[in-house]
């Protein structure tokens, strides 16, 4: 019984531990494989990408750790990329020539202030409801529906293997309801987005970050999600999107229960360099 988590942020980016850190704790986490994800490099300031220039650096540090603890579990070198039209997508020259093991993709900017800066819905807030206000004129199913749409385009057009967090607009409804996930419309958006993923491909990720920080009472996607995900056959995987070697597998017990109510038998994992799948329960992937 083992342990697989993909998403992993350190000091490159928003992280504050080494890859070595990381890689030390996913061994006592009882892990097989762990794969680096930093946030890709922007051409734009915000508080969390990786500077272009540390590509190099990320990339050595990743292979020194697969040098000395391959006995121990596989690692894997990753990228968390924005799709921001005209910006930056995970189908961009310059990631695809980087050779990534794979690919994950994620919106986390929707449209930009007047002064051209990307609107960040992931930050606070108060920074939810000045884009909210200063972009969208309040209109909330505006922005929203611009979230899947984005999330949608990515899906088509830049077909990363994994889809990040995918309904994680729904975090500030703690704070405040902006919107019911009941409602018809976020339900046809949320309906819409599962039926690309499931012609294009690639996998959902159910992302544990929102319960353990306490963003959400739900992970990323739903547990409604989840089950209409199963039943339009999408392959999913379970990450933590840990930013400290002890978030590593924070809340996987309880995102493998959502993922066997809602009927899976088998999760995505990356091992011996190809995507597979195996059976799991509420102690990790089994293998025979
Ligand atoms: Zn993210
Ligand atoms: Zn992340």
């Amino acid at each position: 019984m083992a342990w697989t988590n993909y998403h992993n942020h350190c000091h490159y980016c928003d992280g504050k531990f080494s890859v070595e850190d990381h890689v030390i704790s996913a061994i006592e986490k009882n892990l097989i494989a762990l794969g680096m994800s930093s946030h890709c490099p922007v051409d734009f300031e915000n508080g969390w990408s990786m500077a272009k220039k540390d590509i190099p650096g990320y990339f050595e540090e990743i292979r020194s750790a697969k040098n000395k603890y391959h006995e121990q579990i596989e690692i894997y070198t990753s990228l968390e990329i924005d799709f921001i039209p005209d910006i930056v997508s995970p189908s961009d020259l310059f990631i695809t020539e980087l050779k990534l093991d794979y690919t994950i993709g994620s919106i986390h900017f929707v449209e930009a202030f007047e002064d051209g800066k990307p609107w960040e819905i992931d930050g606070s807030t108060a920074l939810f409801e000045r884009g909210l206000a200063e972009i969208h004129q309040n209109d909330i199913k505006k922005v929203v529906q611009k979230y899947f749409n984005l999330t949608r385009q990515m899906i088509r057009d830049t077909r990363p293997d994994i889809i990040g967090h995918i309904d994680k607009i729904k975090m500030h409804n703690r704070k405040k309801p902006f919107f019911s996930e009941n409602e018809r419309w976020y339900r046809n958006e949320v309906e819409e987005t599962l039926k690309t993923l499931a012609v294009t491909g690639g996998i959902m990720e159910v992302n544990t970050r929102g319960l353990y920080k306490k963003y959400s009472d739900t992970p990323y996607p739903s547990p409604w999600v989840i089950s209409r995900a199963y039943e339009m056959d999408i392959p999913v995987c379970i990450n933590s999107d840990a930013h400290t070697p002890d978030e590593i597998t924070l809340a996987f017990e309880y995102a493998a229960s959502l993922l066997k109510e809602a009927g899976y038998h088998t999760i995505q994992v990356l091992l011996k360099d190809k995507w597979q799948s195996l059976p799991f329960d509420n102690q990790g992937v089994i293998i025979s």
